[in-house]
């Protein structure tokens, strides 16, 4: 028994009104652990690697909502199609695509978030800005009829700066307020992790993921 009821009670007593929306990622967690959790109520769980996804979703409880929330590699999509809840962080045009093909074949819409590049850190993945806009502005977004997209979703730098952070997290709250007048679908801004989600909550977010404060520390 790993799982941190105490800390779990208490973000959830804090999200509650602030109408914030928990994703407990679970990733490298037991099933037991993530079962204990579902035993207190939550339903969200997120996962970074899809061969553990795939093999958690086998064994546990059908009514979870698992959200897909790293690095999603084009050829394995098919493999979460059929039942992913939320696939957050794409990344490129052509990894929608990609979903929006393997969710056809399952009959299935697929809700997602797009990643932006925020933090002060060199990473490959993320739109910027000006990739966001016009991703949002073009008629191929609309040709996909299985795909949805739902919000943004963005990582701060791994900081102590705390003002640093936070101007990352207000500038990504900027652009989904602009990205609310382009797109009708929109409803959630993913940002906010263990370290700095009252910060991100701040600052606007309305889902945070959260990992190590209630799974304890990913060895
Ligand atoms: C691992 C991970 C988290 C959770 O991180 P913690 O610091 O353990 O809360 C959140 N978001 C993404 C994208 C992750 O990969």
């Amino acid at each position: 028994m790993s799982v941190n009821v105490k800390a779990y009670q208490s973000i959830v007593a804090a999200l509650g009104p602030a109408n914030v929306d928990l994703v407990a990622v679970s990733k490298i967690k037991p099933e037991a652990d993530i079962l204990e959790m579902y035993n207190l109520g939550q339903r969200d769980f997120g996962e970074n690697y899809v061969q553990e996804l795939c093999s958690k979703y086998e064994a546990l409880p059908k009514d979870i909502r698992w959200h897909f929330i790293g690095h999603l590699q084009t050829n394995k999509v098919k493999y979460i199609a059929p039942f992913v809840h939320l696939v957050q962080g794409v990344d490129s045009f052509k990894l929608l695509q990609e979903i929006n093909k393997q969710a056809a074949k399952n009959n299935r819409i697929i809700d997602c978030l797009l990643q932006v590049h925020i933090a002060q850190e060199e990473t490959k993945f993320g739109f910027d800005e000006g990739e966001l806009e016009k991703l949002l502005g073009s008629e191929d977004l609309g040709k996909l009829t299985h795909v949805r997209t739902r919000g943004l979703m963005g990582m701060g730098s791994f900081s102590d700066n705390e003002q640093q952070v936070r101007e990352e997290f207000r500038s990504l709250k900027e652009l989904y307020n602009k990205c609310l007048h382009q797109s009708a679908t929109f409803t959630t801004l993913s940002m906010g992790m263990s370290g700095d989600y009252k910060i991100a909550i701040e600052e606007g977010s309305n889902m945070v993921r959260i990992g190590s404060m209630l799974f304890g520390e990913r060895s």
